[in-house]
This record gives C-alpha cells, sequence and structure tokens, in this order.
C-alpha cells in the first residue's frame, strides 16, 4: 500500500483562536532534521495516543512533501499503523532527538480532503476543555471505517459513495410548508436579522419545528453552498424529523441534501453520511449528539432541538455537551444557533436573560400551541393539570381513584392514555420478611430488579441475570416478596383494574407497555409505537421513553403515578429534569385539537404543594425557572458556579479513594509553591473524595471527589495544571488497584 502526497490543498484563513493550554505539547521521536538535504519534510500528526500516555497526541512523521493540516494518513505508532490527522504546526518548537528515529508517514487517504481549520480548531477546543487528548476526541469524531479499512477498501467506498452521489435518485416533490403564525413570523424574523445564540422558547405544539424548517429553508436558498446541522436527543427521534425534512427539502435540493448522523447507524452508513457531509453534498445533517462533531465546511446554520434534554452530554469517554460545544462552534464558524425547547436547561435560560443583566442569548417566545384560537387565555390549548393528593388516598392505592375513573372514561370514549413511571421490571428488589434477604447483586452495590414475565432478576446496573430462586436462599423461607412497583407491575395492575371496561367497539381494553425492557429487539420500538398510533392500544404504559417527542394524536390523558422522588433528590438537577419530563409528557395530550376533548394530565403526589407542581398546574416554565435559580445561587450551584467531577474505578474502594485524596492534597498543599496558585486555588474548592452514589459496579469500586468554583476560568486553570497531578498519585503505592480515572467537566449527575 503506497500511496502519494495528497493532490488537494486546502488552506483555510486561520481563525485566530487562542487557547490557554495546549495540553498536547508535541514530542518528537526524531531530532535535527534537515528538509532539504534529506528531501523530506517533517509533519506533525494527530494521533490517539493511549490515555494518560506521558506523550502528547500529536507527534512528528516525516513525509517526502508537505501536507496541508487536516489531511488524513495513516501513520505507525509502535508496531501498529493508525489513523492520523495532520495537523498545524505546535506553537514551541519540537524537542529535537536522533533524525534516524523520525518515521514515516504510511500513507495519505486519497480522494478525501483535507478537515478545515475550524473543525481542528473545534476539537482542540473540545478537547482542551473537557480535559481529554486532542488526539482521543478527534480520531473518535472520523467515522470508524477511516480508522479500520485499508485504502483499496476505501478506494472502492469512494467510488461506491460518488456513484451513488450522482444517481439520480428519485426525489419526492416539495411539501408546500402551513402559513407561519405570528409568532412563528416573529421568530423567524430575528433568527433572519440578530445574530444570537438564540434560544427558542417555544411551549409543546407551538410550531418550532416549523420555524427550524423555515429558517433551514431561508438559508439553503439564500446561500448555494450553505449547510445546517439539526441535533436531536433520541436516535428514536431521527427517523420523524428526517421524514419531515427530506420531505421538505429532497424534492429543491436532491436526494442526497438530507443526511442523518447517529450511532444506531452501520459504520458504512455513517462513512456514507459523513463523506456527503463533508464534500458539501448533504445540505442537512440531523443527528445526535455525535453530529456536532461532523465535518461541515460551509456551515452557516447550527439548531439543538430540546435542548435541555441530558443525552446531548455525553456518558463516556470525552464527556462533552453537544448543546455547548454547538454554541462554541457557531462562533468558531460565524454559524448561527438556535437552541429550542419548551423547558430550556436553567443554563440556558439563565444565559438567555436581558442583555442589560448579562446575558448572552437571545430568548425568543413562543407561548401559544398551533391551532388555539387566537386571543384565547393564555395556555389555550394546552392540557388541564390535576394533583391528585396521595396523603388522602388509601394507604397502599396505585391508582387513585379519580384517576383510574378519569382512564375508563376515556376508554369508553375511544381515547388514549398514556401512564408513566420511571422504573422498569415488576418490581424494584425481591426480599424475604423471614430473614430480611435481598434481592442484591453479588457484583454491585444494587439490588437487582424482579421481571416477572421471564421470572428473572437482573441486575441494572450490570446486568448480571438469573432465576428468581423458589425459595430464600438464606433461610428456605417459600413466601419471597416483591417490594415496591415497575411498569410491569403497573401494566398487570393496570390489566386487573380494568377487566371489565369496554371499548366503543365492546372489545376488551388494549394495554401496552413500552420500556427498555419491551423494545429490546431492534425494530419493536417502531412497531409498538406504530400500533399505538394506529390506535390498536388504549392505555399505554412506559417509563420516560414515551414521553419524548413522539406525536401520539390521540392521547387526551397523560399520568405520572408516583414523581416525588425527584423532589428529595440528592441531585441538584432532579427536579429540573422532572419538570422538564412532565411538561414534555404534558405536550404529549391533546395534540389533536379536532377531536374536541379536553386533555388532562395527572400527577399522583404527596406534595401537591410544592413549587414544581404548582408551576406545573399554572404550565409556567419561567416561573418554575425562576424559584430554582434563586435556590441554586443561594447555594452557590450551576449556573453560579462551575463544577467538575472527577471519578476513580479501582479494585478497591481504598484505592480509589486514595487516589483522589492525594490529588487533593497535593493541590492544597505543594502546589502552592506554583507561581500564581495561590490565586487560583482561592476561587476554588475541592471537596472530599466519596464514594459514588452506586458505589459497586460489575466488581469495580467507584469514588469521586467535586472541584468547584465561582469562575469558571479559574476551574480550568486549576484543571490544566492538575492533571499531570492524577497521573503522577496514580504511581503511589496506595493507589495500587487504580482502573481508570477521568475529569468529568460540566457533570450532569452528581
Ligand atoms: P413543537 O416542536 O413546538 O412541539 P411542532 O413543530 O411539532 O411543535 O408543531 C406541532 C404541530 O403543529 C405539527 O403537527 C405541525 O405540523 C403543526 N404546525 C406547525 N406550524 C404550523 C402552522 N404554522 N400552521 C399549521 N400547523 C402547524
Ligand atoms: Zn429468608
Ligand atoms: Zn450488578
Amino acid at each position: 500500500m503506497v500511496l502519494q502526497g495528497a493532490k488537494v490543498r486546502i488552506r483555510q484563513p486561520g481563525i485566530g483562536l487562542e487557547f490557554r493550554h495546549i495540553r498536547d505539547a508535541p514530542r518528537t521521536l526524531a531530532g535535527p532534521v534537515f528538509p532539504h538535504t534529506m528531501s523530506s519534510t517533517v509533519m506533525h500528526v494527530l494521533v490517539h495516543t493511549p490515555a494518560h500516555a506521558k506523550m502528547g497526541s500529536v507527534l512528528s512523521y516525516s513525509h517526502s512533501t508537505e501536507l496541508p493540516p487536516g489531511t488524513l494518513v495513516r501513520v505507525p505508532l509502535g508496531a501498529r499503523e493508525t489513523l492520523g490527522v495532520v495537523w498545524d504546526a505546535p506553537p514551541h518548537p519540537a524537542a529535537a532527538v536522533g533524525a534516524n528515529k523520525l518515521r514515516d508517514i504510511v500513507g495519505v487517504l486519497e480522494g478525501i480532503a483535507p478537515l478545515g481549520a475550524s473543525w481542528r480548531a473545534l476539537l482542540e477546543f473540545a478537547a482542551s476543555y473537557y480535559q481529554r487528548s486532542a488526539g482521543e476526541v478527534a480520531l473518535a469524531a472520523l467515522p470508524p471505517p477511516l480508522r479500520e479499512i485499508n485504502d483499496e477498501q476505501l478506494q472502492r467506498r469512494l467510488k461506491r459513495h460518488a456513484k451513488a452521489a450522482q444517481a439520480a435518485a428519485e426525489a419526492p416533490a416539495a411539501s408546500t410548508p402551513p402559513p407561519l403564525s405570528a409568532e412563528q413570523s416573529a421568530a423567524l424574523e430575528q433568527i433572519g436579522t440578530q445574530p444570537g445564540p438564540f434560544l427558542l422558547f417555544g411551549t409543546t405544539g407551538s410550531g418550532k419545528t416549523e420555524v427550524y424548517l423555515h429558517a433551514v429553508e431561508a438559508l439553503l436558498q439564500r446561500e448555494p453552498t450553505a449547510q445546517a446541522l439539526v441535533m436531536v436527543p433520541e436516535i428514536n427521534l431521527t427517523p420523524q424529523l428526517e421524514a419531515r425534512f427530506s420531505e421538505r427539502f429532497a424534492g429543491r435540493f436532491g436526494a442526497h441534501s438530507v443526511v442523518s448522523m447517529h450511532s444506531g447507524m452501520t459504520p458504512a452508513q455513517r462513512l456514507q453520511s459523513w463523506l456527503t457531509a463533508h464534500h458539501g453534498q448533504a445540505r442537512i445533517v440531523l443527528g445526535t449528539r455525535m453530529a456536532v462533531f461532523a465535518s461541515l465546511p460551509q456551515l452557516r446554520l447550527i439548531v439543538v432541538d430540546e435542548e435541555h434534554d441530558p443525552s446531548y452530554k455525553s456518558g463516556d469517554g470525552a464527556r462533552y455537551s453537544a448543546r455547548d460545544l454547538a454554541v462554541y462552534r457557531g462562533k468558531l464558524e460565524g454559524a448561527k444557533v438556535v437552541l429550542g425547547s419548551a423547558t430550556p436547561s436553567l443554563e440556558s435560560w439563565y444565559l438567555s436573560r436581558p442583555a442589560s443583566e448579562g446575558g448572552r442569548y437571545q430568548r425568543l417566545a413562543m407561548p401559544s400551541r398551533i391551532g388555539a384560537p387566537a386571543g384565547d387565555k393564555p395556555n389555550a390549548g394546552l392540557p388541564t393539570v390535576r394533583r391528585v393528593d396521595m396523603n388522602h388516598q388509601p394507604r397502599g392505592v396505585v391508582f387513585s381513584e379519580p384517576l383510574l375513573n378519569a382512564i375508563k372514561e376515556r376508554i369508553t370514549r375511544g381515547e388514549q392514555s398514556l401512564i408513566f413511571m420511571n422504573r422498569r421490571g415488576y418490581a424494584p428488589v425481591l426480599h424475604c420478611a423471614a430473614c430480611g434477604w435481598k434481592s442484591q447483586c453479588k457484583h454491585c452495590s444494587a439490588c437487582r430488579v424482579f421481571h416477572k414475565v421471564d421470572r428473572t432478576l437482573r441486575c441494572h446496573h450490570c446486568g448480571f441475570t438469573d432465576r428468581v430462586p423458589r425459595h430464600c436462599p438464606e433461610c428456605g423461607n417459600v413466601d419471597i416478596l416483591p417490594m415496591g412497583r415497575g411498569t410491569e407491575q403497573l401494566e398487570e395492575h393496570l390489566g386487573e383494574l380494568l377487566v371489565d371496561v369496554k371499548r366503543p367497539d365492546g372489545g376488551a381494553v388494549r394495554i401496552a407497555r413500552i420500556d427498555a425492557d419491551s423494545t429490546r429487539l431492534k425494530g419493536s420500538l417502531e412497531e409498538q409505537l406504530a400500533a399505538v398510533h394506529a390506535g390498536d392500544v388504549d392505555v399505554l404504559v412506559g417509563t420516560q421513553m414515551i414521553a419524548k417527542g413522539h406525536d401520539f394524536r390521540r392521547i387526551t390523558l397523560v399520568a405520572a403515578i408516583n414523581p416525588d422522588g425527584a423532589l428529595f433528590s440528592s441531585d441538584f438537577r432532579a427536579a429540573e429534569r422532572l419538570f422538564a419530563l412532565l411538561m414534555q409528557a404534558a405536550g404529549r395530550a391533546g395534540r389533536d385539537a379536532s377531536l374536541g376533548t379536553p386533555s388532562d394530565v395527572w400527577v399522583q403526589t404527596y406534595e401537591p404543594g410544592h413549587h414544581l407542581y404548582v408551576s406545573l398546574r399554572a404550565h409556567d416554565y419561567p416561573a418554575f425557572a425562576d424559584t430554582q435559580l434563586r435556590e441554586r445561587e443561594s447555594a452557590g450551584m450551576p449556573p453560579f458556579s462551575a463544577q467538575a467531577l472527577v471519578r476513580a474505578e479501582a479494585r478497591t474502594q481504598e484505592a480509589a479513594r486514595a487516589l483522589l485524596d492525594a490529588a487533593r492534597e497535593v493541590a492544597c498543599n505543594d502546589m502552592p509553591q506554583w507561581p500564581g496558585w495561590a490565586e487560583v486555588l482561592a476561587r476554588v474548592t475541592v471537596y472530599p473524595a466519596i464514594p459514588s452514589a452506586i458505589q459497586r459496579v460489575a466488581n469495580v469500586e467507584r469514588a469521586q471527589m467535586l472541584v468547584e468554583s465561582d469562575s469558571r476560568a479559574a476551574l480550568h486553570q486549576f484543571l490544566g495544571a492538575w492533571g499531570d497531578v492524577l497521573a503522577q498519585c496514580r504511581e503511589r503505592p496506595e493507589c495500587r488497584g487504580i482502573i481508570r480515572w477521568a475529569v468529568d467537566v460540566d457533570p450532569l449527575g452528581i
């Protein structure tokens, strides 16, 4: 496999960005090199070096000709060959070793244009902000086949790709958009004329998607090469959205103008989408959080739908927030950014306060639902929220009488109800009343969940599963009992309660359940959702999965069975998440005004007076947000402080804690000799290490330590300098047994 130097040479103008610390200072394996005498050039190549390796991820290689930064190359790394990206010359000249040690670039990936300067800047920023190596972040952002296939295979793929792109694919005729509401027009006008970033604060059903569609359309028409990136939180929502975008645009801008990017696609599909976007044929990329790293050389607009959704935050590797990176990327590339939600994250809400108070986002409000008669009272068309005070219900009752009656009424009218509860399985614990045995997982500090369908006990953390024992494993008692409730039990219980209720056609009630268990098989979620849409289901029971985004037209009742847990959670974001979930769920109800029946949202609670439920009843997100923000401010929590969480995993809890304690000790006592450290430390609080909420998972002990500051800059100065300390502390004898550690910047769950 001998490849020639890249034929394409693209130089993008510099962006003038400055990074406070480039963590990956270059390390060369080569020494004084004299290109003119050796007729080869030293190239800096970004590769994915092992985590916490002592070398940076920009290495030096030689090549016969100079390659433009962004060129994809294959290089030797140790004994293997790996994908690399030609990187900009590092700010500090590389250290010199022996010239004979400089290894050659093996080959250039022909036919793929170099990655642009702003893409590279985005990756550098993401790596530095989230405390990872640039090599890791950049290589993870590229489609997997580029890493794995050889050049021959790649060339075949590229040929096939070119053919597919040329094929005169049948594009559907463009659908005509509906005339916009006054609120939609006003929002669009702002997006068209103001710089943003925008927070589109639009109630569910206010027509936010239509605003995105129009904004994208205006852009594509105005600029013949411009590209737009539209992100959604869930893979499940991309087909719906893709259909909507394709229907609108494929006819006018070509069948390949709309592509998707999410982890549910095959590697070949991902490569195809990536290339289409990278080479400019795709005008619109729809995707989940990973799409924020798509190479889009002509990016002009970024939309982040449901911007509050926690799934924009990555759960492993570089724990980046795609929403926050989207805003940064917009600034970097001069692209407009629109964040949309009916229940924005408190961070974004706070950032969109008036500019006179320091706000940086422009808030665009769309308070009315589409189809609600103009001039009607506020919240017209939104469902009525009913709270059931469970303190006045008989003990142990699951469905209060008024709720049950309301569900029955819907069934007899031929309408649908949606009941949700945030716990799957039949019961969270099995227990023996005689000896106190519990269905503890032997690998985790958690109980295994009882699944009645297949009579198993399953650990939801490590997956450990076995059959339900016939008798108590400790004392032999045969009466082992479920404790608590999950969706499976809810479904069963509801079946018993509704056994005598008839549908309008005289048939028996049909109850379905949708959760991670019922949708394990590929395609089963789509099937089940289709059944709901087709009206083959009267009552749908499920977890939060069913509350999000799906456009169920015939649902007129939504009920949350026992959501109070979030009010007392140690996670300070739990209430925010619950409010968003309930508002979302409420948004599922009454979407079809033509049904003519009023819709209800029922909440069964022991805390009916809690401000969360009071605001929910009034559909008043701003009131909820203001109360929450006041609480956060007085407690010095985000967005009034910046946080990072250091997590350590080890064979023993002692080792995990020892690493964190040692690093804390160094930060507070040894590092102050560093110039300027005292000032940084004065603004940063390093809390003592504690065991994680679930201390042991799959026999790995976990501990965590919170680092907090009222200044984001101080926090990052601290983390930048402190990263190496963690690596050094790991070598101490008391830290033997450490498996891994990582810093999570702006963590979501603490
Ligand atoms: P949101 O994303 O704010 O919840 P959607 O964009 O999904 O709302 O719109 C809700 C429904 O209203 C959709 O069925 C959509 O097709 C419809 N819709 C949106 N804008 C208009 C409009 N201007 N005229 C008529 N129907 C509209
Ligand atoms: Zn027992
Ligand atoms: Zn387990």
